[in-house]
Protein backbone atom coordinates (compact mmCIF):
# COMPACT_ATOMS: atom_id res chain seq x y z
CA UNK A 1 0.00 0.00 0.00
CA UNK A 2 1.16 3.34 -0.94
CA UNK A 3 1.72 6.08 1.91
CA UNK A 4 3.70 9.43 2.65
CA UNK A 5 5.54 10.62 5.05
CA UNK A 6 6.07 14.80 5.53
CA UNK A 7 8.50 16.25 7.27
CA UNK A 8 8.68 20.06 8.03
CA UNK A 9 10.47 22.39 9.90
CA UNK A 10 13.20 25.46 9.50
CA UNK A 11 16.87 24.88 7.95
CA UNK A 12 18.95 22.51 9.66
CA UNK A 13 16.57 21.29 12.33
CA UNK A 14 17.43 17.77 10.82
CA UNK A 15 14.75 16.86 8.34
CA UNK A 16 17.08 15.88 5.88
CA UNK A 17 19.04 13.49 7.46
CA UNK A 18 16.13 12.02 9.58
CA UNK A 19 14.07 11.68 5.67
CA UNK A 20 16.57 9.73 4.09
CA UNK A 21 17.02 7.25 6.52
CA UNK A 22 13.99 6.63 7.39
CA UNK A 23 13.34 6.37 3.25
CA UNK A 24 16.42 3.94 3.67
CA UNK A 25 15.20 1.78 6.74
CA UNK A 26 11.42 1.79 4.94
CA UNK A 27 12.67 0.91 1.60
CA UNK A 28 10.63 3.73 -0.10
CA UNK A 29 11.56 7.11 -1.74
CA UNK A 30 13.42 10.34 -0.10
CA UNK A 31 11.98 13.10 -1.45
CA UNK A 32 13.82 16.58 -1.03
CA UNK A 33 11.85 19.41 -2.03
CA UNK A 34 14.40 22.38 -0.53
CA UNK A 35 16.79 20.52 -3.48
CA UNK A 36 14.13 21.40 -6.37
CA UNK A 37 14.28 25.01 -5.07
CA UNK A 38 17.77 25.37 -4.54
CA UNK A 39 18.12 23.49 -7.97
CA UNK A 40 15.63 26.25 -9.34
CA UNK A 41 18.09 29.20 -7.97
CA UNK A 42 20.84 27.80 -9.47
CA UNK A 43 19.47 27.39 -13.12
CA UNK A 44 17.82 31.27 -12.16
CA UNK A 45 21.73 32.67 -11.19
CA UNK A 46 23.51 30.83 -13.64
CA UNK A 47 21.34 32.63 -16.10
CA UNK A 48 21.83 36.11 -14.64
CA UNK A 49 18.32 36.54 -13.95
CA UNK A 50 17.32 38.91 -11.29
CA UNK A 51 15.72 36.63 -7.99
CA UNK A 52 12.57 39.09 -8.23
CA UNK A 53 12.26 39.42 -12.00
CA UNK A 54 9.03 37.26 -11.79
CA UNK A 55 7.84 37.54 -15.54
CA UNK A 56 11.32 36.32 -16.94
CA UNK A 57 11.41 33.39 -14.26
CA UNK A 58 7.75 32.59 -15.69
CA UNK A 59 9.03 32.94 -19.42
CA UNK A 60 11.87 30.14 -18.34
CA UNK A 61 10.08 28.18 -16.69
CA UNK A 62 9.81 25.27 -19.43
CA UNK A 63 13.47 24.90 -19.63
CA UNK A 64 14.37 23.62 -16.13
CA UNK A 65 14.08 20.15 -15.81
CA UNK A 66 14.63 18.76 -12.82
CA UNK A 67 14.82 14.80 -11.99
CA UNK A 68 16.12 12.77 -9.18
CA UNK A 69 18.53 9.80 -9.73
CA UNK A 70 19.67 6.97 -7.54
CA UNK A 71 23.36 6.51 -8.24
CA UNK A 72 25.18 3.88 -6.43
CA UNK A 73 22.52 3.96 -3.68
CA UNK A 74 22.46 7.65 -3.51
CA UNK A 75 20.09 10.21 -4.65
CA UNK A 76 21.54 13.12 -6.68
CA UNK A 77 19.45 16.13 -8.12
CA UNK A 78 20.08 16.93 -11.82
CA UNK A 79 19.47 20.28 -13.57
CA UNK A 80 18.53 19.94 -17.27
CA UNK A 81 20.75 16.63 -17.07
CA UNK A 82 23.27 18.07 -15.16
CA UNK A 83 24.35 16.64 -11.25
CA UNK A 84 24.21 19.75 -9.31
CA UNK A 85 23.98 18.24 -5.91
CA UNK A 86 27.22 19.68 -4.76
CA UNK A 87 27.02 22.70 -6.33
CA UNK A 88 23.52 23.75 -4.44
CA UNK A 89 24.81 23.32 -1.39
CA UNK A 90 26.55 26.86 -0.05
CA UNK A 91 24.91 29.88 1.37
CA UNK A 92 24.60 32.01 -1.59
CA UNK A 93 22.34 29.43 -2.96
CA UNK A 94 20.27 28.70 0.55
CA UNK A 95 19.35 32.45 0.23
CA UNK A 96 18.52 32.49 -3.32
CA UNK A 97 16.33 29.35 -2.72
CA UNK A 98 15.08 30.85 -0.06
CA UNK A 99 13.88 34.31 -2.29
CA UNK A 100 12.72 32.27 -5.15
CA UNK A 101 10.78 30.00 -3.36
CA UNK A 102 8.32 33.13 -2.77
CA UNK A 103 7.28 33.13 -6.17
CA UNK A 104 4.18 31.78 -7.33
CA UNK A 105 5.01 30.33 -10.44
CA UNK A 106 8.11 28.96 -9.33
CA UNK A 107 5.98 27.29 -6.17
CA UNK A 108 3.23 26.14 -8.58
CA UNK A 109 5.93 24.55 -11.02
CA UNK A 110 7.69 22.43 -8.40
CA UNK A 111 4.65 21.39 -6.18
CA UNK A 112 2.89 19.96 -9.24
CA UNK A 113 6.20 17.66 -9.87
CA UNK A 114 6.21 16.73 -6.41
CA UNK A 115 2.91 15.64 -6.15
CA UNK A 116 3.08 13.82 -9.62
CA UNK A 117 5.82 11.95 -7.52
CA UNK A 118 3.79 11.16 -4.56
CA UNK A 119 1.11 10.30 -7.48
CA UNK A 120 3.22 7.11 -8.39
CA UNK A 121 5.66 6.33 -5.18
CA UNK A 122 5.64 5.68 -1.78
CA UNK A 123 7.78 8.50 -0.43
CA UNK A 124 8.98 10.53 2.69
CA UNK A 125 9.28 14.27 1.49
CA UNK A 126 11.38 17.33 3.29
CA UNK A 127 10.42 20.56 3.05
CA UNK A 128 8.57 24.26 4.39
CA UNK A 129 5.07 23.23 2.92
CA UNK A 130 4.75 19.46 2.68
CA UNK A 131 1.98 18.82 5.51
CA UNK A 132 0.39 21.81 4.64
CA UNK A 133 0.38 22.54 0.98
CA UNK A 134 2.00 19.56 -0.61
CA UNK A 135 0.67 16.56 0.70
CA UNK A 136 -2.16 18.32 2.55
CA UNK A 137 -3.51 14.35 3.30
CA UNK A 138 -0.35 12.87 4.01
CA UNK A 139 -0.45 9.56 6.27
CA UNK A 140 1.61 10.89 8.96
CA UNK A 141 2.97 14.24 9.74
CA UNK A 142 5.95 15.48 11.43
CA UNK A 143 6.94 19.29 12.33
CA UNK A 144 11.04 19.44 13.41
CA UNK A 145 11.95 22.40 16.08
CA UNK A 146 15.86 23.08 16.82
CA UNK A 147 17.10 26.15 18.67
CA UNK A 148 19.24 28.39 16.11
CA UNK A 149 22.17 28.10 18.19
CA UNK A 150 22.21 24.24 17.65
CA UNK A 151 20.92 25.16 14.19
CA UNK A 152 23.66 27.26 13.54
CA UNK A 153 26.48 25.07 14.81
CA UNK A 154 25.54 21.51 12.99
CA UNK A 155 25.59 23.79 9.70
CA UNK A 156 28.78 24.67 10.41
CA UNK A 157 29.88 21.18 11.17
CA UNK A 158 28.66 20.47 8.53
CA UNK A 159 30.46 22.59 6.15
CA UNK A 160 33.46 21.78 8.04
CA UNK A 161 33.16 18.50 7.04
CA UNK A 162 32.54 19.17 3.40
CA UNK A 163 36.07 21.77 3.90
CA UNK A 164 34.28 24.47 2.42
CA UNK A 165 36.00 27.69 4.75
CA UNK A 166 35.38 31.22 4.99
CA UNK A 167 32.30 30.83 6.79
CA UNK A 168 31.94 31.84 10.90
CA UNK A 169 29.27 30.80 13.01
CA UNK A 170 27.84 34.20 13.65
CA UNK A 171 27.35 34.98 10.32
CA UNK A 172 26.08 31.71 9.45
CA UNK A 173 23.43 31.76 12.52
CA UNK A 174 22.79 35.39 11.19
CA UNK A 175 21.60 33.86 7.92
CA UNK A 176 19.46 31.01 9.05
CA UNK A 177 17.55 33.57 11.08
CA UNK A 178 17.18 35.90 7.88
CA UNK A 179 15.82 32.62 6.21
CA UNK A 180 13.69 31.38 8.62
CA UNK A 181 12.41 35.07 8.74
CA UNK A 182 11.48 35.03 5.16
CA UNK A 183 10.21 31.00 4.78
CA UNK A 184 7.62 31.66 7.93
CA UNK A 185 6.24 35.34 7.26
CA UNK A 186 5.94 35.22 2.75
CA UNK A 187 2.24 34.92 1.71
CA UNK A 188 2.14 31.67 -0.08
CA UNK A 189 2.95 27.92 1.66
CA UNK A 190 4.71 30.13 4.55
CA UNK A 191 6.41 27.10 6.88
CA UNK A 192 3.93 26.18 10.02
CA UNK A 193 3.34 23.44 11.55
CA UNK A 194 0.12 21.19 9.95
CA UNK A 195 -2.79 20.74 12.79
CA UNK A 196 -2.18 17.22 12.85
CA UNK A 197 1.38 17.15 12.50
CA UNK A 198 3.89 15.37 15.28
CA UNK A 199 6.26 18.43 17.09
CA UNK A 200 9.70 16.80 17.17
CA UNK A 201 11.61 19.05 19.05
CA UNK A 202 15.62 17.96 17.92
CA UNK A 203 17.92 20.19 20.03
CA UNK A 204 19.18 17.76 22.15
CA UNK A 205 18.06 14.56 20.45
CA UNK A 206 20.77 12.73 18.83
CA UNK A 207 20.25 11.76 14.38
CA UNK A 208 19.23 8.18 15.61
CA UNK A 209 16.83 9.83 18.41
CA UNK A 210 15.37 11.66 15.46
CA UNK A 211 15.40 8.78 13.17
CA UNK A 212 13.81 5.94 15.49
CA UNK A 213 10.89 8.65 16.76
CA UNK A 214 9.37 9.24 13.07
CA UNK A 215 10.05 4.71 12.55
CA UNK A 216 8.32 4.29 15.73
CA UNK A 217 5.27 6.41 14.42
CA UNK A 218 5.44 4.79 10.90
CA UNK A 219 5.40 1.18 12.56
CA UNK A 220 2.13 2.53 14.36
CA UNK A 221 0.76 3.45 11.33
CA UNK A 222 1.43 0.49 9.88
CA UNK A 223 0.18 -1.60 12.61
CA UNK A 224 -3.39 0.43 12.35
CA UNK A 225 -3.91 -0.47 8.61
O1 LIG B 1 15.53 22.67 3.00
P1 LIG B 1 16.52 23.59 2.31
O2 LIG B 1 17.32 24.41 3.25
O3 LIG B 1 17.35 22.87 1.31
O4 LIG B 1 15.58 24.61 1.47
C1 LIG B 1 16.10 25.73 0.80
C2 LIG B 1 15.02 26.79 0.70
O5 LIG B 1 13.98 26.35 -0.19
C3 LIG B 1 14.29 27.11 2.01
O6 LIG B 1 14.91 28.13 2.76
C4 LIG B 1 12.92 27.55 1.55
O7 LIG B 1 12.88 28.93 1.26
C5 LIG B 1 12.71 26.80 0.24
N1 LIG B 1 11.79 25.68 0.39
C6 LIG B 1 10.44 25.94 0.31
N2 LIG B 1 9.56 24.92 0.36
C7 LIG B 1 9.96 23.65 0.49
C8 LIG B 1 11.34 23.37 0.61
C9 LIG B 1 12.24 24.42 0.58
O8 LIG B 1 10.03 27.09 0.20
N3 LIG B 1 9.06 22.67 0.50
Amino acid sequence: MKFIIAIDGPAASGKTTTAKNVAKKLKILYLDTGAMYRAFAYFVLSNNINLEDEKKIDGMIKQVRIDFKNINGEIRIFLNGEDVSDKIRNEKISQAASKISTLPVVRDHLVKLQRELGKKYSLVAEGRDIGTVVFPKADLKFFFECSVDERAKRRYKEYLEKNITGIDLESLKKEIIERDDRDRNRLIAPLRMADDAILIDTTNLTKEEQIDLVIKEAKKFKDRL
